[in-house]
């Protein structure tokens, strides 16, 4: 079969890597892809938010298998109108990605069901944001309720702060994202994600993941789009797997199957793990982005079978619950995300990174590009924030670290920047 991969990323990069590597794909094609994509099977050049572009190319490809790896065009309904055109299609329509897209949207529907959360309060002026916050004690959350690229939350430390984030954001600091602020009550404990595949009305809970976000090591310094992650994380114990999948991901995902919206692909639940339980933090309609190289690298079966089965749906229970038959023996696996240098804020693009092929080579390494591009001379430059994951396996946490690590040391890119303590978390333990 063939399979075409929306978006251009790191995420998608360990997507195509793994889908490749089925027995029953014989062309990834990726839309708009990267040079790194390339490599793999032919890139098409229509932007990953071109619904009308990409429709066109999904009419002249045919894929048996469209998977959308980014939440811009599923929030603007790609899957809907492919699914509409007869295509079978790995991601949520546009109601199941509301989830991510509106915070209020998804604190609202787990209100309804009752799914751990933290409180809330919806506000669109000062005198419903100082009601609440006047209710609350430090630290104070805030967040847009749309789309704002992973920026929109803000943890403010006192009343004050609190208040001046409130009118700045109110006073469009976030664009249309922020028209309506979702203020939150401070969740205390460690947080993990889970990521759930679904056809809509079955469920398949994948390996845990702790993801770093903030750029530099103990966790200091501004939040990234994430700068490493783990699998599995132990934090996450199979008792606590099996309370997300009863309290959280089951209600959500029987919801919008009984509103008539079947959310097909994979549900990731940001938790926060607090003494009274896993309470929700976000909902993401996608992979997350460097989760995703983790649990591809980690995961020895064959994921297409899978990805198929939630896209097309209908599949008895007993077989949707076998796809990944050794999803117990998945390996522990890291990455370490290298940075150019100015990320996360404004960055230098343009920088050479050599000797890629001899990190590739260390034994359980895999590195996947999200940001790269190539130069006249062939070499690989940096072409974005976040530029390369590199992400290894190994028989326990602690060598896939130091495999991932060693790999990095042999990257030959001066400028870059990475953390050097990914999985202190897991590892300490
Ligand atoms: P992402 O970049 O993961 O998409 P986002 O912008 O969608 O993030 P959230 O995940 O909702 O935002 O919040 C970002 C971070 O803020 C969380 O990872 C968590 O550390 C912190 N956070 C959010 N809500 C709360 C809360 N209610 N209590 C404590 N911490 C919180």
């Amino acid at each position: 079969m063939n399979i075409l991969i929306i978006g251009s990323g790191g995420r998608e990069h360990a997507l195509a890597w793994k889908i490749a590597q089925s027995p029953l794909v014989e062309v990834v094609w990726s839309a708009p892809g990267s040079p790194a994509l390339d490599q793999i099977g032919p890139c098409f050049d229509v932007p990953a938010d071109d619904v009308q572009g990409l429709h066109d190319l999904a009419l002249q490809l045919e894929p048996d298998l469209i998977i959308i790896g980014p939440e811009a065009p599923l929030a603007l309904g790609l899957a809907d109108g492919l699914r509409a055109r007869g295509f079978d299609v790995f991601g949520p329509g546009a109601e199941g990605a509301k989830l991510e897209a509106s915070k209020g949207f998804a604190k609202d529907l787990m209100a309804q069901l009752g799914v751990p959360t933290a409180g809330y309060a919806k506000c669109r002026d000062m005198h419903a944001a100082r009601s609440f916050l006047t209710t609350q004690t430090p630290p104070y959350v805030l967040k847009a309720d749309g789309l704002a690229g992973g920026k929109g939350v803000v943890i403010a430390p006192d009343l004050d702060t609190a208040v001046r984030e409130a009118e700045a954001m109110l006073s469009g600091k976030f664009g249309e994202a922020g028209a309506e602020l979702i203020l939150e009550e401070f969740m205390a404990g460690e947080e993990a994600s889970v990521f759930v595949l679904t056809d809509g009305v079955n469920r398949l809970t994948l390996p845990a993941c702790q993801d770093h976000k903030r750029l530099l090591d103990g966790d200091e310094g501004p939040n990234t789009g994430g700068m490493g992650a783990y699998a599995p994380a132990p934090v996450m114990t199979p008792a606590l797997l099996s309370e997300v999948d009863e309290t959280i991901a089951a209600p959500i995902i029987d919801a919008l199957a009984e509103a008539g919206h079947p959310y097909q692909g994979v549900l990731y639940i940001g938790l926060m793990i607090t003494d009274e339980g896993p309470k929700v933090v976000e909902f993401n309609v996608r992979f997350g982005d460097p989760e995703c190289q983790v649990l591809m690298a980690s995961l020895t079966d064959d994921i297409v079978p899978a990805l198929l089965a939630c896209a097309t749906g209908g599949m008895p229970a007993r077989d949707f619950a076998r796809l990944l038959p050794e999803l117990d023996a998945a390996q522990p696996a890291a990455c370490v995300v290298m940075a150019s240098p100015g990320y996360p804020g404004a960055y230098a693009k343009g920088s050479v990174i050599r000797n890629i092929k001899a990190a590739d080579a260390v034994e359980g390494v895999t590195v996947f590009h999200a940001g790269t591009g190539v130069n006249e001379d062939g070499d690989w430059i940096a072409a974005g924030g976040r530029v390369l994951t590199v992400t290894a396996t190994g028989d326990t946490l602690e060598q896939a670290v130091s495999r991932a690590y060693q790999a990095v040391d042999l990257i030959d890119w001066p400028e870059g920047q990475h953390r050097n303590d990914i999985a202190w978390r897991a590892l300490k333990r």
